[in-house]
């Protein structure tokens, strides 16, 4: 006898009872009747590699002495896990706006987009259906509040770009509380058109707060916390800032704040957490920004799966949208021993290359990169690798350097891969499936390869739902964008930033 997955899923069985299968295949009943589904809380890190994963863990284990929480989490009975297929309708590479809208509407779109097709069609959306029953639903990230990732779960918008935009609709997308960074696209003073967003979350009954002391503790129906101007600090950067610290929430608090105030919600809750600037280190290849990002995604996963654990009614589910950098740490020297101290020269890193781009200005000398990579990452240059970050800077590349390494940013992670033997394929996303962990009653789903526009579904018969939304094959998708193209909207779809700006955006 044999069920497929999706006949598990379909019999409603938990994941317990999924990955209960003897090797004679036979599946084991559980004692008891499994518990419903109350909430969901979606945690994604965005544009994790199996390296990045891979690396955090083995950097934790040096310097806390045991695993990290996901390589924890991974070995627990209670957790099913396997592997995520990431692609979007434009491309075997997706973005992070095609991505989470997988997620948030069921469908492949076109990268750049969220929850639309290129003529226009929209999608309904995962918060506006679970909102529409009942649900309160949450959306808390270490981007911009308004960037691709969170916007997936909820908006229609044909731009991914259009931040201002997008900080208008989370009122009807029915999500109840967000917090993230972004003030530029809420604030009157420095949105283009001079409108006041926080005071229609105001009049729609939000509380605005705009530091971590005013969310720390606080209890309440709805909630528009923004933390910053753009982006929230990477973690290396607000541990060494005081400033920071005291001003910025962490990933994990945030993701605290929000359940504490979600749980009472008679029909359950739907959560997204989104540690976002592990892409952001991944394209800019900066390994130390990259790192204690995914650690500190880590944290608020083990405030989700704690909760869930204690609640007995919480489907928790952890995946990326897509990995980013090709991040490796590779083998070297005799018998590979220079392998570890490499990935251990990374607690020596104090800083991001965004804060050693300010530090250098546009033309520094070769001595002065070597001061600060010495000072702020702790490594010993030789002056032709001080030359080649110099070149760079004024945009003299080395010869031989493909497509996806002519960059200030690719070119300092190359020299630094000399010292802590970590290298990248390109300072973009990689087509690579990602992790996928489920904890939680009807985790069985997780095991194997599954599509990312299957955890749609999943969410939605988790809380007893099902919606189609309509679909669009490439070649309509692709005749439509052309038209787009060449319309008024000709900036559409070249959705992301360069290594460079990204660096720059913290
Ligand atoms: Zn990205």
């Amino acid at each position: 006898m044999k069920l497929s997955r999706r006949s598990l899923i379909g019999a409603g069985l938990t994941g317990a009872a999924a990955s209960a299968f003897g090797i004679s295949g036979i599946p084991i009943i559980p004692e008891h009747k499994p518990k419903q589904v109350k909430n969901i809380i979606f945690c994604v890190v965005d544009g994790m590699a199996m390296q990045t994963l891979s690396m955090a863990d083995q950097l934790h284990q040096m310097i806390y002495g045991k695993q990290s929480y996901w390589a924890w989490l991974m070995e627990q009975d209670f957790a099913v896990n396997g592997l995520e297929e990431t692609r979007s309708l434009s491309s075997i590479v997706t973005d992070s706006s095609a991505a989470s809208s997988t997620w948030g509407s069921g469908r492949r779109i076109w990268n750049g987009q969220v929850n639309v097709f290129p003529d226009g069609t929209k999608l309904r959306t995962l918060t506006s259906l679970m909102s529409s029953a009942g649900v309160k639903c949450g959306l808390v990230t270490t981007t911009t509040m308004t960037h691709a990732t969170p916007a997936g779960f909820a908006v229609n918008s044909m731009r991914r770009d259009d931040e201002p935009g997008i900080a208008e609709k989370y009122i009807d997308a029915g999500v109840s509380i967000l917090m993230g960074g972004g003030d530029k696209n809420f604030s009157a003073e420095k949105r283009k058109d001079k409108k006041d967003v926080y005071t229609d979350y105001q009049k729609s009954g939000y509380k605005i707060a705009k530091s971590r002391d005013e969310v720390m503790g606080w209890r309440g129906d709805k909630l528009l916390g923004i933390f910053s101007d753009s982006h929230l600090p990477f973690t290396i950067d607000r541990n060494n800032d005081e400033a920071l610290r005291k001003s910025v929430p962490t990933l994990a608090e945030m993701a605290s704040i929000a359940i504490n105030n979600l749980k009472d919600s008679p029909n359950g809750f739907l959560l997204q957490i989104e540690g976002g600037k592990v892409d952001h280190g991944g394209h800019a290849n900066d390994v130390a920004a990259m790192l204690y990002d995914q650690l500190a995604f880590e944290d608020a996963v083990k405030v989700a799966v704690d909760f869930a654990l204690k609640d007995g009614e919480t489907l928790v589910i952890i995946t990326s949208d897509h990995a980013t950098g090709g991040p490796s740490l590779n083998g070297a020297g005799d018998e590979y021993f220079d392998s570890t101290a490499g990935l251990h020269s990374v607690m020596g890193m104090k800083a991001t290359y965004g804060v050693i781009q300010n530090d250098l200005g546009k033309t520094p000398s070769d001595k002065l990169v070597q001061d600060v990579i010495e000072n702020r990452l702790g490594f010993q240059l030789k002056s032709e690798e001080a030359a080649a970050i110099t070149g760079a800077l004024s945009n003299k590349y080395a010869f031989g350097l493909s497509e996806f390494q002519r960059s200030f940013s690719s070119t300092l992670a190359m020299v630094l891969g000399n010292h802590s033997k970590i290298t990248w394929t390109s300072g973009n996303h990689t087509s690579e499936h990602v992790m996928l962990t489920a904890v939680g009653p009807g985790n069985g789903f997780a095991a194997g390869l599954t599509k990312n526009t299957t955890l749609f579904d999943i969410m939605l018969a988790a809380k007893g739902l099902k919606h189609s939304n309509p679909t669009m094959s490439f070649e309509d998708a692709k005749m439509h964008y052309e038209k787009l193209k060449e319309s008024a909207n000709a900036d559409l779809v070249a959705s992301h930033a360069s290594p460079e700006e990204l660096a720059l955006w913290q």
